[in-house]
């Protein structure tokens, strides 16, 4: 900072992405303007839990000795309501870059979702751009912060717009403003009424009563009057509490607008002594898969907030939000230090089986709302057969999956419709259900009535290769290795004919192609999963699947492994191998494209495909 900017007011220009969604906020007209308060209380009762952290530390921070506490200030005259807290504060260069950009990944798509959606609200909840909420209501902000601990007070202001003004605080404003933030909002002409005290009182009570500091209402006339109930509602016994009680912690915690699908309130009492409040949303957030997105489950010890980065739960359970609060963790505990503490590690440990075993309660008890938590975070939950080996087996029945017979089948379900000498459970994993109905491999099991689940997840191409087996059936993938499906009966009679056909000169046939083909594929053999197909590809048995091949080559730029030729012995596209001779190399390399192509994959050398298929599209005109 220079001379100059330390005591001048200046211009700053937002960064594009924030200057494009005030735009948005100012220009669509949003039900939900209520959701501004909230908001900012929030951002103000993060603010006195930083302070409160911080002050574990430096003691000096909190030396006033005035406890952390929200005051709003509704103004007629003037028309502003004023949000003050006594947190944290800001100093200049965090006003700047808090308040003036989104740092957060995956804003793009989400100015994209919001120009389309209706209803941004829950949109603006789910990717927490709160601050900026309050331009749906206001038309001028000021904000005055000054950081704990530090002499300067500083004034961000802006009118919505391309940008705001920095500047330092009058006397009068660092004489009133002695650590913390004050956020007055100049009303627009259509936002008056929450210069109403009911209307504070009633945003107030119904989203943010859980929060844990003191709200203050402070009336023009009159005395100031607390109006949420600042109780920490974890450390309350269950009874006490309702369904509706534990909907409006969800919201007021987690800072989300959809209600809770799941809630886990329990105490821990032994060797340890935590309590636990957790919940799942039951809406899927925007970006569930973007990998820095962490769980937000907030460790608090003895009630005082330390770190909502505390890996408390493993990843694959990031979906779920909430509290842990510690009785025996140390206050002073460093961020640093959570990483490896064995306290901490024995919390994950139990609260992550809790939560698993929740999950296989509601899966029995109310399958709808397990069916609702699955459809939403399946794809993470599913994480979790690859990561954690412990849990592995509970997870596996827990997990839902469409298959050839229909959707969110548990394995269990599959386990009971195995056919007569079945031993193995059968998947195919691919871009889409549509796409690996049409897949050829999944012919002779359909012939056979064999249940196959198709698994579209990226996830799934790298849990199942971990060699999983649910009750004593391995897990087998139809594009990979030997299929057996011979002692497995066929469903018509009229096929068992066609299979007990021999085909003509199997051998020559296969030795032909293998010739032809060469260094191209590791093999070529006779087919056990194709009736009426000719051909397909498959992978060895044991290694990576054809998919997982193909996305690890994607990313390490790397080469996929040759792969095996499968041909369909009773199909006239082979046999002719034996019988036309002239056209012999044309078949065998039609075979191994055909193949391709179905994968997904492109022949290698697309000029010489379609001409080769041009000249017996041809020769079969011209002998007809
Ligand atoms: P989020 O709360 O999800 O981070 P917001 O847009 O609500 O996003 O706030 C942006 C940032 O501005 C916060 O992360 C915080 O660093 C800062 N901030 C906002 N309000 C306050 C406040 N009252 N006191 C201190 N810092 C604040
Ligand atoms: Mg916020």
């Amino acid at each position: 900072m220079t001379a100059d900017t330390a005591t001048q007011a200046q211009s700053q220009p937002f960064q594009a992405e924030v200057a494009e969604l005030l735009h948005l906020m100012v220009h669509s007209v949003y039900s939900e303007t209520d959701i501004f308060l909230r908001e900012l209380i929030s951002n103000a009762s993060d603010a006195c839990d930083k302070l409160r952290y911080e002050a574990i530390a430096a003691p000096d921070l909190m030396a006033d000795g005035a406890p952390p506490k929200i005051r709003i200030l509704p103004n007629k005259k003037a028309d502003t309501l004023t949000v003050i807290d006594n947190g944290i504060g800001m100093n200049r260069q965090e006003l700047i870059d808090n308040l003036g950009t989104i740092a957060r990944s995956g804003t793009k798509s989400f100015l994209s979702k919001l120009t389309e959606a209706k209803d941004g609200a829950g949109l603006i909840g789910q990717f927490g751009v709160g601050f900026y909420a309050a331009f749906m209501v206001a038309d001028r902000i000021v904000v005055t912060s000054r950081r704990a601990g530090t002499d300067e007070v500083w004034t961000w202001s802006s009118s919505g717009g391309s940008g705001f003004e920095i500047a330092p605080g009058s006397e009068e404003d660092a004489k009133r403003l002695t650590r913390g933030t004050e956020i007055a909002l100049h009303l627009k002409s259509d936002a008056k009424k929450y210069l109403e005290t009911y209307e504070i009182e009633r945003i107030v009570g119904a989203y943010s009563d859980n929060i844990q500091f003191p709200i203050e209402l402070v009336p023009e006339e009159g005395e100031p009057r607390q109006i949420n109930s600042a109780s920490a509602l974890w450390q309350r016994s269950k009874s006490e509490l309702t369904a509706e009680d534990y909907k409006q912690a969800y919201r007021s915690i987690t800072n989300a607008y959809d209600d809770p699908a799941m809630t886990l309130h329990y105490r821990a009492e032994g060797r340890q002594s935590y309590a636990v409040l957790l919940f799942a949303p039951s809406n899927k957030p925007l970006d569930p898969f973007e990998p820095q997105r962490k769980g937000k489950v907030k460790l608090y010890v003895r009630r005082v907030f330390i770190s909502d980065d505390a890996d408390l739960l493993p990843a694959y359970l990031r979906f779920i939000r909430g509290v842990i609060d510690s009785e025996d963790l140390p206050l002073n505990i460093s961020r640093e230090m959570l990483q490896n503490n064995p306290q901490l590690a024995q919390i994950r440990k139990a609260v992550t089986s809790r939560i698993v075993s929740e999950l296989e309660n509601l899966s029995e008890k109310e399958p709808n709302v397990f069916t609702g938590i699955w459809d939403a975070f399946g794809a993470l939950i599913k994480e979790g057969l690859w990561e954690d080996h412990e849990r592995r087996q509970k997870l596996l029945a827990l997990s839902r999956f469409t298959s050839t017979v229909g959707e969110r089948r548990s394995l269990r379900q599959y386990v009971e419709n195995l056919k007569p000498n079945q031993t193995e459970i059968y998947y195919l994993t691919g871009a889409s259900v549509e796409r690996l109905k049409s897949n050829p491999k999944l012919e002779s099991a359909g012939a056979r009535g064999v249940e196959v689940l198709l698994l579209t997840d990226p996830v799934d191409a790298f849990w199942t290769s971990a060699q999983l087996e649910f009750e004593g059936k391995p897990l087998k993938s139809l594009s990979q290795g030997d299929v057996d499906f011979g002692s497995i009966p066929l469903l018509e009679e009229k096929s068992r004919e066609d299979k007990d056909k021999p085909a003509a000169d199997e051998d020559a046939i296969v030795a032909v192609i293998k010739d032809t083909l060469g260094e191209r594929v590791s093999d070529v053999r006779a087919s056990q999963r194709l009736t009426s197909s000719a051909s397909c590809l498959v992978a060895e048995g044991g290694g990576p699947d054809r998919v997982l091949e193909r996305l690890l080559a994607r990313q390490t730029r790397g080469s996929l492994t040759k792969p095996i030729l499968e041909i369909n012995m009773r199909h006239p596209l082979v046999t002719a191998v034996a019988t036309a001779r002239d056209i012999q190399k044309d078949l065998a390399f039609l075979l191994l494209e055909q193949a391709q192509i179905l994968e997904g994959e492109l022949p290698e050398d697309p000029a010489a495909f379609a001409g080769r298929l041009n000249q017996l599209v041809l020769r079969g005109l011209v002998t007809r």
